[in-house]
């Protein structure tokens, strides 16, 4: 028995995806940079993935859609693709993805300047704090739209509307990775610059991502070679994943509503029999938990007080379940949680952080394994 709930670090393709995507790898093995049938093939499979892309969150035709190898990618064109020679400044938040907050460091050490906006207890910015921030200089906002540790909402239409009231002209990004096939987003509203997703949190190939922009906008390639992409991202594509990334952003758009109320069903339950839990003497244990009622369904964060988030993780893991304990890339880390430090939670409990994140594939009955095995483990502590 093996159960996964680990899926803000990545997501397993639904069948259909797969069923599709392993019949466009047997199909489109071409070139789409040469110029033959094969080509002009892979060509029209990518050309209407970015559509798909596109269409899932209301892009206008003037935008673009650059594919990389994922968020990381994305996010990173952007940070170092700007020109940072008129306006140097840029406005983030303190709950980013690594993938933001060390390109940030980089930048900061060439001489850009960093503000970062404080979160409240429970893991929001203030758009005032935004607002006392934001100068002539500010070049770039970039702001997560779905934190991945704790599933905050961010609230983009206020950010755009603050950027509206201040009639400022900085540039708009959001990492919609943990977002993008799950929130309802919509760029003409938010009128985004830029937005990075990654396919293997959306159900979608691994090893993709796209990165949706305003063509009018000039970067500069992180990387150099033949001129794919119009040169901004020099390589071969990979047709079949492309398509296949299409495929999923068009199917999710679909399901997304029906299997947000599912998610939150799975949430539900596991919250419910969280505080049920007892000690090895029957007591009720105490259930810290970090991802309020206003969280993406998506993500439940906690701490049992008294216990270390990654001993439970470990003995779940040896009985074949997969949970985590903050962000999969810090995973390691000897340090307590940033995210939680970041939003107040003390030392001790921010040691104790468990994440359960929640796919499309996740059943109740899953999730009552889970609290069932989490019951053996605690008494075993
Ligand atoms: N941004 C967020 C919010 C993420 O959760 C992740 C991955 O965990 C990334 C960016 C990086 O994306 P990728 O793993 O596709 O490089």
């Amino acid at each position: 028995m093996s159960i996964y709930l680990e899926n803000a670090a990545s997501t397993p393709l639904l069948p259909e995806v797969l069923e599709f995507y392993t019949q466009q790898m047997a199909k489109f093995y071409g070139n789409p940079h040469a110029d033959n049938d094969y080509s002009r093939d892979c060509r029209k499979v990518i050309t209407k993935a970015e559509q798909q892309v596109k269409a899932a969150v209301n892009a206008p035709k003037e935008t673009n859609v650059l594919w990389t190898s994922g968020g990381t990618e994305c996010i990173n064109t952007v940070l170092f693709g700007i020109d940072w020679q008129q306006g140097n400044e840029i406005i983030s938040t303190s709950l980013e993805h690594p993938t933001t907050m060390n390109p940030l460091k980089q930048l900061s050490e060439q001489g850009v300047i960093v503000h970062t906006l404080s979160v409240d207890k429970t893991g929001r910015f203030s758009l005032d704090e935004l607002k006392s921030l934001l100068n002539d200089k500010t070049k770039l906002v970039s702001i997560m739209s779905l934190q991945n540790e704790i599933g905050v909402i961010n609230d983009l239409l206020g950010v755009r509307k603050v950027l509206e009231d201040e009639k400022s002209s900085a540039y708009f990004h959001t990492d919609n990775v943990q977002g993008f096939g799950k929130l309802k987003l919509d760029w003409q509203k938010c009128k985004f610059d830029f937005m990075s997703t990654s396919g293997h949190k959306f159900h979608a190939p691994n090893s993709c991502g796209a990165l949706i922009y305003n063509s009018k906008i000039k970067l500069k390639p992180l990387m150099y070679g033949g001129g794919q992409q119009g040169g901004l991202r020099p390589g071969t594509q990979d047709p079949a994943a492309i398509s296949g990334y299409g495929f999923t952003a068009e199917l999710n758009s679909k399901l997304k509503e029906s299997k947000a109320e599912q998610t939150r069903k799975l949430n539900k339950a596991c919250r419910e029999g969280l505080v049920q839990l007892t000690d090895g003497r029957g007591k009720a244990l105490q259930v810290i938990f970090h991802s309020d009622e206003e969280c993406s369904p998506y993500i439940l964060s906690f701490s049992i007080k008294g216990y270390q988030g990654a001993i439970i993780m470990r003995f779940l893991s040896s009985m074949g379940i997969h949970v985590g304990v903050g962000s999969a890339c810090s995973a390691d880390s000897k340090l307590p949680n940033k995210t939680l430090t970041a939003m107040g939670v003390p030392k001790d409990t921010a040691f104790g952080a468990l994440r359960i994140s929640f796919g499309w594939q996740n059943t109740l009955d899953e999730i009552e394994n889970f609290l069932e095995k989490l019951q053996e483990v605690i008494k075993s502590y």
